[in-house]
C-alpha cells in the first residue's frame, strides 16, 4: 500500500495523482521527487501544498 499525492503539473497544468515513493520515516522532506504521469518528467512536489517546485503560476 502506497500513499498518493495530488499535484498540478507545472508543464502541462494538468492535475495529476501519483504514488509517493517510500522513504525513511526519520527523513522528513518538504519536497518529494515524483515521476509525472502527465509529462513523464520529474517534479519536486511540496507535500504540504501539493505545488510543484518552480510552478510560478497563481
Ligand atoms: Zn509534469
Amino acid at each position: 500500500m502506497s500513499s498518493m499525492i495530488v499535484f498540478r503539473c507545472p508543464r502541462t497544468g494538468m492535475k495529476v495523482q501519483t504514488p509517493l515513493f517510500k522513504q525513511a520515516a526519520n527523513e522528513p522532506k518538504l519536497y518529494e521527487l515524483v515521476t509525472c504521469p502527465a509529462c513523464t518528467q520529474f517534479h519536486f512536489i511540496n507535500k504540504a501544498t501539493g505545488k510543484a517546485l518552480g510552478d510560478s503560476s497563481e
